[in-house]
């Protein structure tokens, strides 16, 4: 049975994302593990067509391995409100619109939200969640599942960060929201490190 870690393999990042690339690559490399990317090797972006982070997470993760033959990573995240039934979901990007237009998706879950007559923190509690699925190209699977609890706010506060960061006040960020953490302060708590950190704990 081939050894289930990810020490001396070089890691695809089944990403297009700049960003999400870096924080891989900053936790790797330090570790003497390299890391590429499918946007850094051209390969093509499949289609979400899954409704669970797990399922949209399987389908980068299994494109990005297929295409490369190396051990890869993909991730699926996004913003659950628990007075929507969980939405946006799976479709939190897409809310934001071809344009990822940000200020608009913020604002239609505001509306929806005082829809409902959710206007105090206690009725307007969401969940950032993060969904990891590691990918051996003998098939081996491993999947890791970080949260980060907290409430939505109006109006939006807050230039850091990306996406509903402005609107987003996660448990154990002294009030702030996370476009008023530094990326250090939003990694302490955040859905992806808390993910990556299980991640690195079972596999380094
Ligand atoms: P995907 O995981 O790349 O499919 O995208 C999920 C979407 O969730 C992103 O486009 C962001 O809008 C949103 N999202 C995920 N993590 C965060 C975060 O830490 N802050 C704000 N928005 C996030």
């Amino acid at each position: 049975m081939t050894a289930t870690t990810l020490k001396g393999e070089t890691i695809l990042i089944a990403t297009h994302n700049k960003g999400k690339l870096e924080e891989f690559r900053q936790i790797f490399a330090p570790l003497g593990i390299a890391v590429t990317s499918a946007g850094e090797r051209g390969l093509a972006e499949p289609a979400e067509t899954e409704n669970s982070f797990v399922g949209n997470a399987r389908i980068k993760a299994k494109a990005a391995m297929e295409a490369s033959g190396l051990v890869t990573i993909a991730d699926d995240s996004g913003l659950c409100v628990d007075a929507l039934d969980g939405a946006p979901g799976v479709y939190t990007a897409d809310w934001a619109g071809p344009s990822r237009d940000w200020t608009m998706a913020m604002r239609t879950v505001e509306e929806k939200l005082q829809a409902k007559g959710a206007t105090t923190p206690e009725r307007r509690g969401a969940t950032f969640n993060c969904t990891l699925v590691v990918l051996w190209p003998d098939g081996r699977e491993r999947i890791f599942v970080g949260q980060a609890p907290g409430h939505l706010t109006w109006p939006p506060r807050g230039a850091l960060g990306h996406g509903y960061d402005p609107m987003f006040v996660p448990d154990g960020g002294k009030g702030k929201t996370f476009a008023e953490l530094s990326a250090d302060e939003k990694n302490a708590i955040s859905h992806r490190a808390r993910a990556l950190a299980l991640l690195m704990k079972e596999l380094l």
